[in-house]
């Protein structure tokens, strides 16, 4: 097979960056894009001036304030930074239609079928990276290779500002010393784990036999084996046909006990939690919307700088923008449902911090499972519990029609 030309390319601290354009007076500061230092939840990005305190993505807020206690916290605006991304989007289309959006603010491109076009790829890449810089006003980091794992490992390698190339034959010794959390999936908690073993850099994986693999990462050894090899032959995936996913349940009698609902709802975000990982997708926006026995329908939708995917933080939302609106409700409700819109295929913040590691491996477990056996094959105990509400619920007589919709 001729080697792929792959363009890995993302925008340095994209929401701080984004910050500090609107605002220059924060230029130079160190600043804490994902909420207040007393709020739960994590920090989506810290620009450079805040790593230098040991501030990263994916950190918990209160922790990010104890180590840098005189940073600039701020919320966010996700609708500001979609804008940026459409733009970003649409200065990289115009160079190859074989393009994947990996999240916000990172793009890879496929070069490989427009050779013809593009005489010199490093000439070619160097004019993206100043288009994109002039046109957005924000610097980006660049990585090329044959394939997606060493472009990616390439614009890490790059940042920030920079651009590097794994040229042929070169792959081994670009990848022998870099550190093993490089690798996508390694979080701090294997790498300690690993580092007991003196397992500290790519090449040290080398030498291990596929079953120790296995048993140090589970269903994923092989795609470390192979990644930490710098082999790597995923296509990319075009996003953009698909701009969200949503579960509905219209009842055929209208229902007004609000735990009941709540059940119903809880239902549908587990689904939708479902459908969001088998599409490899994370959503920006959750929305739920209610159908009252009047026929008037509303909804209500929170806009998220951290794009979700699992069912508990699925829910938490849906329950609140559900009690927001059911608030002083007169009236039953005929219909309830939950969309998720602005979908990303990765999250900004690595998914494997300590914190979701354990989520996110019995998710995908629990999902490759069920891709063989069937949903039923195996239920958690709280969708044991969700699906006993729904029979129960459609064996009363309640629900006229569950559907899902992909737009
Ligand atoms: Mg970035």
């Amino acid at each position: 097979m001729r080697r792929r030309c792959i363009v890995h390319i993302d925008i340095d601290a994209f929401f701080a960056s984004v910050e500090k354009l609107l605002d220059p007076s924060l230029e130079g500061k160190a600043i804490i894009v994902g909420g207040l230092p007393h709020e739960r939840g994590v920090a989506s990005t810290a620009s450079y001036e805040a790593r230098k305190y040991g501030v990263h993505s994916g950190m918990p807020l209160q922790k990010a304030y104890q180590l840098c206690p005189n940073g600039i916290f701020l919320r966010g605006n996700h609708r500001v930074y979609a804008s940026f991304s459409r733009n970003f989007h649409r200065i990289l289309s115009r160079y190859t239609p074989d393009m994947e959006m990996a999240s916000l603010d990172e793009a890879y491109l496929d070069l490989s079928r427009c050779r013809a076009l593009y005489p010199s790829f490093s000439q070619t890449v160097t004019q993206i990276k100043q288009t994109v810089e002039e046109k957005l006003k924000l610097s980006v980091s660049v990585g090329v290779g044959p394939n997606k794992i060493l472009a990616k490992l390439a614009t890490n390698r790059a940042k920030p500002g920079g651009m590097v190339e794994v040229k042929p034959g070169c792959e081994e010794s670009f990848l022998k010393e870099l550190p093993i959390e490089a690798l996508p999936g390694i979080g701090s908690k294997a790498r300690a784990e690993l580092d007991m073993l003196n397992i500290r850099k790519i090449k040290d994986l080398w030498g291990l036999p596929r079953e120790a693999l296995r048993t140090l990462f589970g269903l994923r050894g092989e795609e470390i084996r192979l990644q930490s090899h710098g082999i790597d032959d995923r296509p990319l995936e075009s996003s953009g046909e698909q701009k969200s996913i949503s579960r509905e349940t219209t009842f055929l009698k209208d229902i007004w006990e609000r735990r009941l609902l709540l059940a119903h709802l809880a239902y549908l975000c587990d689904r939708l939690s479902l459908a969001l990982r088998k599409e490899r997708c994370f959503s920006h926006i959750i929305e739920v919307k209610v159908r009252w026995s009047d026929f008037k329908t509303e909804v209500r939708r929170r806009l998220l700088v951290n794009p979700v995917q699992e069912m508990d933080d699925i829910y938490r939302i849906a329950r609140e923008l559900f009690l927001e609106l059911f608030q002083g409700a007169r009236l039953s409700l005929r219909l309830v449902g939950v969309k998720a819109s602005d979908l990303v295929r990765s999250r900004t913040l690595s998914l494997f911090e300590p914190h979701s590691l354990h989520k996110e491996r019995l998710g995908s477990a629990v999902f490759e499972v069920r891709e063989k056996y069937g949903f039923g094959a195996l239920l958690t105990a709280r969708e044991k519990m969700l699906e006993d509400v729904y029979s129960f619920t459609k064996e009363r007589g309640f629900i006229l029609k569950t559907a899902s919709l992909t737009k």
